[in-house]
């Protein structure tokens, strides 16, 4: 069996955990296991680096700080393929561009464009273990570009797909998906099971457990994705398709995302075009807007209300000033957090809103925004009720049972 291992930052955070890691790739391999090891850098260093760059300037060039950035993931690769070669295995390490990771040229937010998988086969076909450095590739011109926060989870997914991977186990702290984050609710349980989509949905709202680019990929692909811990032999979580029971779950899990930041602007002009105007600005900015809300116009003017990542607000905050002549007024909150309800059950069953609606009001939390897609409901709420809304929600739909 080919498999593609990734590591996360906690799981290579010291030399002690990257001995451990390869200790798991050994037994992997000794038990007759093709390896590939995908590797994030050591917990903590991308945003290190990122702090030495803004020590210099506030918005540091983007292809500086992709070459800064990649360097985190080259020592863990290095450092493994140490490790695993001192106890008497062959293996070799990897940078992105090694692997033949091609991207195009969004610095720090590269899309994958190609991978030839051709001197991974070669290496494992010596018998050899690839240790590839993740969260990043280069681009036509041969510079190094990273493929954004998260990114060693895409690698490993790409390059199971660009290699037939018969499967893709992503390691870290957690040895599954769950109900909601354990760190905020003990009480969470572990899946078995959760469909690509409800993944996805939970990695987009904001559970950082896979990054969303990787669950949309494996998709796509049709990868068999794992997630599971590195500090225990404990069954994970399969990633896969929708099937049929699937469906009996009402709501498959709870999702906070702190980092949301709202936007509301009073006395907007009611013409055509509005919208489009304020949004393509944003967009041209590179600003991911979330939530929209307009409501119906009166008397020429109506109002418009959105997130954005807290990151983006200064420049959200800039490019709303541009509009001034067809605002009468803005006002923008920073404390403001995500709360989420995620399950595919919500296509056949009725009623997951009200429940969510009627037990944030049972606890006085006043709700500022909805949004619903066929498998969600999302609602921005008062940021300091936000551990406490997952909580009551994770109760409300009996994910603890
Ligand atoms: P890594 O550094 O290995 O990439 P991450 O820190 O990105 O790992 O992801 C693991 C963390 O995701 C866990 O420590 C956990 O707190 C968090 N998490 C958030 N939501 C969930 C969830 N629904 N299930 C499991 N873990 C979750
Ligand atoms: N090191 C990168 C980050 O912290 C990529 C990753 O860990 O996946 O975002
Ligand atoms: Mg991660």
């Amino acid at each position: 069996m080919l498999v593609v291992h990734k590591y996360g930052g906690t799981s290579v955070g010291d030399l002690d955990r990257i001995e451990n890691v390869a200790n798991r790739v050994a037994k992997a391999r000794e038990a007759g296991d093709d390896i590939v090891v995908v590797v994030s850098a050591m917990s903590g260093e991308t945003n290190k680096l990122i702090g030495y760059a803004e020590h210099f300037a506030s918005q540091p060039a983007k292809k500086e700080m992709d070459m800064l950035l990649s360097s985190g993931e080259r020592v863990t690769a290095a450092l493994l393929s140490i490790a695993l070669q001192s106890k008497g295995f062959d293996a070799v390490a990897m940078t992105g561009r090694q692997a033949g990771i091609v991207t195009d040229d969004t610095h720090t937010y590269a899309r994958i464009e190609s991978i030839d998988p051709k001197a991974m086969h070669d290496a494992i076909e010596k018998g050899k273990v690839v240790v590839v450095a993740g969260f990043q590739g280069i681009n036509k011109d041969g510079s190094v570009t990273t493929l954004g926060r998260g990114g060693s989870d895409l690698s490993a997914v790409a390059l199971a797909g660009a290699l037939k991977a018969d499967q893709c186990e992503i390691y870290s702290d957690v040895d599954g998906i769950y109900t909601t984050d354990p760190r905020i609710e003990p009480n969470a349980k572990k899946l078995d099971t959760i469909s690509y989509d409800e993944m996805l949905e939970l990695s987009s709202l904001g559970a950082k457990v896979l990054q969303n680019r990787s669950v949309e990929l494996a998709k796509k692909l049709g990868v068999k994705l794992y997630a599971k811990s590195s500090f225990s032999d404990n069954e994970g979580t399969l990633i896969t398709e929708e099937s049929d029971n699937m469906e009996e779950v009402l709501v498959s899990g709870v999702v906070l995302d702190k980092n949301q930041a709202r936007v509301t602007l009073r006395g907007v002009s009611d013409r055509p075009g509005i919208a489009a105007e304020i949004f393509t600005k944003l967009a041209d900015e590179n600003i991911n807007v979330d939530m929209i809300i307009q409501n119906m116009g009166t008397d020429g003017s109506t109002n418009l209300g959105f997130t954005v990542p807290e990151s983006e607000i200064e420049n959200a905050k800039k490019v709303m000033e541009a509009f001034d002549h067809d605002i009468a007024g803005m006002d923008y909150d920073e404390k403001v957090c995500k709360v989420s309800v995620v399950g595919v059950g919500m296509k056949s069953h009725s009623g997951v809103a009200a429940t969510a609606f009627t037990v944030l009001a049972a606890n006085n939390i006043n709700i500022q925004m909805i949004s619903t897609s066929e498998i969600k409901v999302s609602m921005v709420i008062d940021e300091k009720y936000g551990e406490l809304a997952i909580r009551t929600l994770h109760e409300a739909y009996k994910l603890d049972k």
